[in-house]
């Protein structure tokens, strides 16, 4: 990819700028980050710097279609990259805080089942820019929005996996902890469970929060569903995780999308607690999304209270992901167009030509 508005690190662009000023370099760097101005808007900047950075610097993110859920609350983009490929991006207002959720690769390799994204197939890895402007579009967007709100949350739980894209994928968080301003502690990356990537992720200085898509507690169910389990089984699992609790001292969370008949058992509950209470881990549970792709439906919202309850009872703290934002958290686990019904679209915009 030729490099974009977020690809260059602050050395790059004062070779860009060279010849310039050396206040230059500052002033686009917080014309770019802190006030997330598009180069043509950064005042102070003469004109004919403002033009030439426009376009040695295009924007990575061209909007195919905007959507907005009918209380606001929610935006979710759909972009197309420069090559053609098509990402998602998701940002959601709670009452305490606003999150987006990003992508990290169009497309993901890791097959798991249930999952669109895994069903599609991988086609790349995202660019620490393609990465880092989902954040500043989402910081924007939250900003601009009916009631301004500053962007406080970033998942790394979009398209793709992470740890699949480690450096890119820690770039960008550098990029969007230093340069945006949001602390680590607001950052969390999730992973379908790569055992190297959250050792590494151990021995960096941020200390973000991890997610691990845990979906089943017992080896051979997990071999099914998440097919990477084969290569980093989950006593290995378990134990990165617990090396990374006691190097970062951050929670960490297990997701579990619930299938119906499939991972809502009591045995289910059982297993699950034991792990969760061994690493303190705090229990994410999304009812699955239907899939073109995946014959099982999700669990009922009664089979879902019920399997809360059942780990609440075993002692571990557990939460239901979709009073409000069923099609939204789906919208994570599921990026791309087919659950764009839920969400009414409120403007539809040809690619911005770049
Ligand atoms: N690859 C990373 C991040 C992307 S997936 C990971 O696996 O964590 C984001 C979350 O959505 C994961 O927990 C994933 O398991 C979940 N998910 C995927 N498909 C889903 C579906 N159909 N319904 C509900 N959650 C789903």
């Amino acid at each position: 990819m030729p490099p974009s508005r977020y690809d260059p690190s602050r050395a790059e662009l004062s070779e860009l700028l060279a010849g310039e000023p050396r206040y230059r370099v500052d002033q686009v760097w917080s014309g770019l980050y802190e006030r997330r101005l598009d180069p043509e808007d950064i005042t102070e900047l003469p004109k004919a710097l403002r033009a030439r950075l426009a376009e040695a610097l295009p924007p990575a993110l061209a909007p195919v279609t905007t959507s907005t859920s009918d209380d606001g609350d929610t935006v979710k983009w759909l972009w197309s990259l420069e090559d053609g490929a098509s990402i998602e991006t998701v940002l959601m207002h709670y009452a305490d805080r606003s999150t987006a959720c990003v992508s990290t690769q169009a497309g993901c390799a890791m097959a798991c089942g249930f999952c669109a994204t895994g069903q599609a197939g991988y086609e790349r890895n995202l660019t620490v820019g393609e990465i880092v402007e989902q954040a500043v579009r989402a910081a924007r967007a939250a900003a601009d929005g009916p009631t301004p709100r500053r962007l406080s949350n970033i998942v790394f739980m979009g398209m793709g996996e992470p740890m699949a894209n480690y450096d890119r994928v820690w770039a960008a968080v550098r990029r969007i902890h230093d340069d945006i301003g949001l602390s680590a502690r607001h950052l969390t990356i999730s992973t379908v469970g790569i055992v190297p990537g959250i050792r590494r992720m151990a021995a960096e200085d941020l200390p973000v929060n991890l997610a691990v898509s845990l979906h089943a507690a017992n080896d051979a169910l997990r071999d099914e569903l998440v097919p990477v389990n084969r290569r980093y089984p989950l006593e290995q699992l378990y134990a990165a995780c617990a090396d990374y609790l006691e190097a970062k001292h951050r929670r960490l969370s297990f997701e579990w999308a619930l299938i119906d008949g499939v991972n809502d058992r009591r045995s289910d509950a059982d297993e699950l607690a034991v792990a969760a209470r061994r690493l303190r881990a705090h229990v994410n549970l999304i009812p699955l999304n239907a899939t073109p792709g995946w014959p099982t439906t999700g669990s009922s919202p009664e089979r879902v209270a019920a399997f809360r309850d059942l780990l609440r009872a075993l002692g571990v703290n557990a939460t239901v992901r979709a009073n409000r934002g069923n099609e939204i958290d789906a919208a994570c686990g599921q990026l791309r167009a087919e659950h764009e019904v839920t969400l009414r679209p409120t403007r539809r915009v040809a690619a911005d030509p770049r």
